[in-house]
């Protein structure tokens, strides 16, 4: 199961990726507000194993320093994996916050497989946001945790260092091509499907068709 809590006020949206037989569990991008996550893990009754990241930027990873559980290790994608290292590359200074370096553990790659028992999340490269965004895809195609690639009505940004539009458009492409439908769980606001948006998204009828 993946729980969706609220946990900012630019409505980030932070993952609690459970797994139902054995209750292992993944945190997804926790942002400024931790509080959220450490009440679902506790009515859930889990400890996330590790800190899984979309992407690098501050709003994804603000909370890291003050989640109630110390040294979880942290997976990021090796092209992000600088912004973990330096609030001048994450954003922090945008926000007023001193950013102390944080080491990941393990640098994602596209392909890589993340198990927690019987639940998987394929790790799908899809850079144009930042140069390091993943999708976390739930095989068998019913849920993807898109970060900041993908939105309800809209797309991320690619206006930031490291973005670039056209691969955006690239990842879009692979994600449409190779899904019918899914949940999407997006980084920020609410979860829309992939057939909603293939349909009613303006940025994704404009470029899909090209
Ligand atoms: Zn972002
Ligand atoms: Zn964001």
């Amino acid at each position: 199961m993946i729980v969706s809590l609220v946990t900012s006020e630019l409505d980030n949206r932070t993952y609690l990726v459970i797994d139902g037989e054995t209750r292992r569990a993944l945190l997804v991008d926790p942002s400024f507000d931790t509080a959220p996550v450490a009440d679902a893990a506790r009515e859930q009754g889990v400890t996330p194993e590790a800190i899984v990241l979309t992407h690098g930027h501050i709003d994804h990873i603000a909370g890291i320093p003050q989640l109630p559980w110390r040294d979880l290790p942290v997976w990021i994608h090796a092209a992000d994996a600088p912004m973990l290292s330096e609030g001048m590359l994450n954003g922090a200074f945008l926000f007023g916050l001193t950013w102390e370096p944080i080491r990941p553990q393990r640098l994602l790659a596209e392909g890589d497989v993340l198990s927690l028992g019987r639940t998987r999340l394929e790790v799908i490269h899809t850079p144009g946001h930042s140069p390091g965004s993943v999708t976390l895809a739930v095989p068998g195609g019913d849920s993807l945790i898109v970060g900041d690639l993908l939105f309800h009505g809209s797309v991320g940004r690619t206006d930031l260092p490291g973005g670039d539009q056209a691969t955006l458009i690239r990842s879009l492409r692979r994600i449409t091509g190779r899904f019918t439908d899914a949940a999407v769980l997006p980084g920020h606001g609410e979860a829309t499907t992939l057939v909603a948006e293939r349909r009613f998204n303006p940025f994704l009828t404009s470029w899909l068709k090209m």
